[in-house]
């Protein structure tokens, strides 16, 4: 990266619930297109840049299973979802004309190519926007903790973890006037206030591998590289 640059590699969690945009289900390519014109923004200051996307937008397995369906194959279906929204995402960067790669952590042969970490290294390293799919591989996770555990394994700096408010708040902030955003917080102190921001696999593998985490407003223009270019956008979670 460039010396102007806080981070050299970064892992960005987008969740599946963004994508919805305008719609009411599904994905709204207008949102990938937004997203695209930030990520180029970041790649053009010379980061590495890692994503996990989420699911959310169409399955999550907890809502199936709550509704009468086994969990693990909720789950499964919930994985799958990530697949069609890396899918999406390649797609919009194709057309920003970003370089790019998607990788599942289940093998999907002739569709997106299987996870290998040294792969992903050497595309991150040669300047490719690698997205990370299907989450950690496994039922009972969230895209969350895959995004961590990607965080780690690629030697990210920090996971930047998109949200559509400004921060991680006391409390909500909608209904709570006194409520006041975090400017930074220890992973201690998520976990014991219980704070919501990431579920607790999430925050206990970027604790125990002391991966910091910046949760951030992604409806705001040009915030990933003021956040590169050491912004204190957001709240900083953190040893
Ligand atoms: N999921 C899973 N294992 C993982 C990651 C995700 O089983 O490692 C499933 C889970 O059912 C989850 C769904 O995929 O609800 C979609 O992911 P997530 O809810 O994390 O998406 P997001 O909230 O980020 O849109």
């Amino acid at each position: 990266s460039t010396a102007q640059t806080r981070y050299n590699r970064v892992l960005l969690k987008l969740s599946g619930e963004a994508l919805i945009g305008e719609h009411e289900f599904g994905i709204d390519p207008k949102v990938l297109d937004r997203m695209a014109v930030e990520i180029d923004a970041l790649v053009g200051i010379g980061v590495q840049v890692g994503i996990v996307i989420g699911g959310g937008n169409l399955f999550r397995g907890a809502a199936l299973s709550e509704a009468g369906m086994d969990r693990v194959t909720g789950d499964h279906m919930g994985m799958l979802a990530t697949m069609m929204n890396g899918l999406a995402m390649r797609d919009a960067l194709e057309r920003s004309n970003i370089q790019s790669r998607v990788m599942s952590a289940i093998p999907m042969s002739g569709i997106v190519e299987h996870y290998d970490r040294r792969e992903a290294m050497r595309d991150l390293k040669g300047g490719d926007v690698v997205v990370f799919c299907a989450g950690t591989g496994n039922p009972f996770f969230t895209t969350d903790s895959a995004a961590c555990l990607r965080g780690i394994e690629i030697d990210a700096d920090v996971v930047l973890k998109a949200t559509k408010v400004d921060g991680v708040y006391s409390d909500d902030p909608v209904t709570n006037p006194d409520a006041f955003k975090y400017e930074r917080l220890t992973y201690d102190e998520v976990l014991e206030r219980r704070l919501g921001v990431m579920d607790l696999t999430a925050i206990c593998l970027c604790r125990d591998h002391n991966l910091p985490v910046r949760v951030f407003n992604m409806n705001k223009p040009g915030v990933l590289k003021q956040i590169a270019l050491g912004g204190d956008e957001g709240t900083l979670i953190e040893e």
